[in-house]
């Protein structure tokens, strides 16, 4: 079911390198430094693999040492370098002054660089060499401060862009320095031709787990005649160079990928490589026609797709490909859950929205056509997906879903409202936000409403930019009273008492102590719900809709009685600023400590075994999928319980569902679910600070619901 699209951050290991590790677990389980018939066994075959990892990086001399991975090869380079150079300072031979190293390398080498400069007190300087906008160093940068560098560290394959450093180039720019030179070789093993034989490489890494070993084996190349300083001291292990017993299952794992490597039958050549990129870009065209490639193919490894795609966040394009259970990283796998725009884009001087939007898809050189049939296929549901939920591109057919009545987008913490009336086609936008401008005018658009007004709660330079914005990007479907500029106060249209939206009204409070370019909004419904946009005039709305602070700083607002004879006490209030994504508050909603410690995660979130027997003991479960429509159309969901009581609150629209999960029986579960528990466990907090003990969300996500439970259609032409 699963597609794993994310070989840069690791790979699966390869049925024969299994088999080998057990066997030298099982039967050939000698240690190698043992004089007896079991130990010369292991450590025959420890130098055997030895052998052919020098051959397959191309290394005719100097050592090859076994180490934990490509980190601690790293870590063992630069202190040996540092360690020589220090040598070198106190014999008063030359004067290095700098460290160099590519600003797009990964960051286990400037933080090992200045982790040692630190702890050997070198002080010497770190400098960052520059990329140019494909991604290749600047080599004259390179030349023309390689005399004064006592450390040079470039890459030999990048892991986010899959380009291919300028080896060649950066060994003549380097000419006669004699700086020491470490290349992290770690995505280009069993991929790129390596000769280190013909380079003038000094230190070399590689890593086992990114070629199909198992995680915990690597490698470290030391040219003839360069210092090595152990990281570990010990047995005296490695000729002394790197102690402790040799990870053997590791090593015949390794070794058996080695040998794959070296007959050829399951690693792909590199032009089915290339033709299953192309493959992948077209299918991924077809998906997002606005898609940008964040690193020209003629200088990558085929085996790396690095894209944005405009107005879509990473996070989102990761949601969307996960529930397509096809798995992708955002930037590099390590950054990924920060959601930090990549460094490496941001150093190839991408747009800053390329570089935060950066989803890369990698695969390994063993994946067979099949694979990426079934991937070209899922992507193109992808994009039907995102087509069929008014996200992306503009030119797209409208959506095939119902049109939401009420929608909170979020932008860095600041909430606007979309109010829509479906079967009039118009619609009422709240405070947006200029960073929203292009999703929400892609959202009204998408679904051919008509927008009635742009309303601000507030005065604020930002919302009003982005009503003009908003009212020039919607121009042909924008009300006529709307187009002369927006009518009175806060854009609220004159003349008007309330604004009709179907079975939905809205009304303006406008209360004592508060400015013309201020003003409450309230919404009702024909089934009696009542909404009501409190924006800032919330004097601690800021600080979280509900808290206690907001609940003081609520009593103390001269219009608070006005508010309490207009709306009864089950209103839900909404905030334009939620950080804390609380969603909404009410009236008599304090939320003391006490009640905030119920909506700690921990006890919210229902492990799996605890969700299994809730679902056995109570049939009264309600269960909620809070993914978003585009997520949820790609088929994956909790085949648990009854289907009747499975409801569908996207995050988007939990603001709209509030009011009838808060009128569930009072005793039945709720029960919220999404990918990987995160969404879920907020939805269910914000529950129980409004009231409803009982709610609960899946620990993990369907990411960790047993696989057997978690089923469901495919996508129509999904695999
Ligand atoms: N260097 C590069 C280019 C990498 O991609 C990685 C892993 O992502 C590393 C170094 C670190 O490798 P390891 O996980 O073996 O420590």
């Amino acid at each position: 079911m699963e597609i794993y699209l994310d070989a840069n951050a690791t790979t699966p290991v390869l049925a024969q390198a299994r088999t080998a590790a057990l066997a030298a677990m099982a039967q050939d389980f000698g240690n190698p430094s043992s004089m007896h018939g079991t130990g010369l066994k292991a450590r025959a075959l420890m130098e055997a693999v030895r052998a052919q990892a020098r051959r397959a990086i191309g290394a005719s001399d100097g050592q090859v040492l076994f180490v934990s991975g490509a980190t601690e090869g790293i870590q063992t380079a630069v202190l040996s370098a540092m360690t020589a150079l220090r040598e070198r300072l106190a014999g008063g031979a030359g004067a290095a002054t700098t460290v160099l190293y590519g600003a797009t390398e990964h960051k286990a080498v400037p933080e090992a660089i200045r982790h040692w400069n630190h702890l050997l007190r070198l002080g010497l300087q770190v400098l960052a060499i520059p990329v140019d906008g494909r991604g290749r160093h600047d080599l004259d940068w390179l030349r023309a401060r390689a005399p004064g560098a006592g450390l040079v560290c470039t890459m030999a394959v990048n892991n986010e862009t899959g380009v291919i450093s300028d080896l060649q180039g950066i060994s003549h720019a380097l000419g006669g320095s004699r700086a020491f030179w470490l290349v992290d070789g770690v995505q280009a093993l069993g991929k790129l031709d390596l000769r280190l034989r013909e380079l003038a490489v000094d230190y070399a890494t590689f890593s086992g787990h990114k070629l199909y070993a198992p995680k915990g084996i690597g490698l470290l190349y030391v040219r003839q005649g360069t210092p090595v300083t152990p990281l570990l001291a010990g047995g005296g292990q490695e000729d002394a160079l790197r102690s402790g017993t040799e990870n053997m299952p590791g090593i015949a794992a390794l070794g058996s990928v080695l040998s794959e490597l070296e007959s050829g039958q399951v690693f792909q050549p590199m032009d089915t490589l290339a033709h299953y990129r192309e493959r992948l870009a077209a299918a991924l065209r077809d998906a997002f026609p606005d898609i940008v490639f964040n690193a020209p193919a003629d200088v990558c490894l085929p085996t790396t797709l690095n894209f944005s795609v405009p107005g879509l966040s990473s996070r989102l394009l990761l949601d969307l490909f996960d529930a397509a259970e096809i798995r992708v990283s955002g930037g590099s796998a390590c950054s990924a859950a920060k959601a930090q725009p990549s460094h490496v884009l941001e150093a190839m001087g991408l747009p800053a929205w390329q570089a935060a939007a950066a989803v890369r898809l990698s695969f390994g050189p063993a994946t067979s056509a099949d694979v990426i049939d079934a991937a070209c296929e899922r992507i193109r549901a992808c994009g039907e997906s995102v087509r069929a939920s008014c996200l992306g591109a503009v030119s797209l057919p409208q959506a095939d879903g119902a049109v939401p009545r009420l929608t909170r987008l979020v932008a860095d913490g600041a909430c606007c409202y979309v109010v829509a009336d479906p079967a009039g086609g118009r619609c009422v936008v709240i405070d947006p936000r200029p960073e929203l401008v292009e999703s929400l005018a892609q959202w009204i658009r998408c679904r051919g409403l008509q927008l009635a007004a742009v309303l601000a709660t507030h005065p604020h330079a930002d919302l009003a930019s982005a009503s003009v914005a908003l009212r020039a990007a919607l121009r042909a479907s924008v009300a006529p009273a709307l187009t002369s500029g927006g009518g009175e106060c806060c854009g609220w249209p004159a003349g008007v008492d309330r604004i009709d939206l179907g079975a939905q009204r809205l009304s303006r409070l406008t209360l004592p102590g508060l400015a013309c370019d201020a003003a409450l909004y309230v919404l009702r419904d024909d089934d009696r719900r009542c909404w009501v946009f409190i924006g800032d005039a919330w004097p601690a709305a800021a600080s979280g809709c509900g808290t206690p602070v907001a609940h003081d700083a609520l009593a103390a607002a001269p219009w608070l009685p006005l508010l309490a004879a207009t709306v009864d006490a089950a209103a839900l209030l909404l905030p334009a600023h939620d950080p804390e994504e609380r969603f909404a508050c009410t009236l008599t909603n304090a939320n003391g400590p006490a009640q905030q410690d119920s909506t700690a995660i921990d006890r919210v979130a229902l492990q799996p075994p605890a969700v299994a027997a809730l679902l056995e003991t109570r049939s009264d479960v309600v269960l909620v999928d809070v993914r978003e429509p585009y997520e949820q159309r790609l088929g994956q969901t909790l085949a648990i319980g009854d289907a009747g009581r499975r409801w569908a609150v996207p995050l988007s629209g939990l603001v709209e569902a509030l009011p009838d999960l808060l009128a569930l029986p009072a005793q039945a579960p709720v029960l919220v679910f999404c990918r990987s528990g995160n969404r879920s466990a907020r939805a269910a907090a914000a529950l129980r600070r409004l009231g409803r003990a009982q709610a609960y969300s899946v620990a993990g996500g369907l990411a960790l619901w047993p696989a057997a439970a978690a089923a469901g259609a495919r996508p129509a032409n999904g695999a």
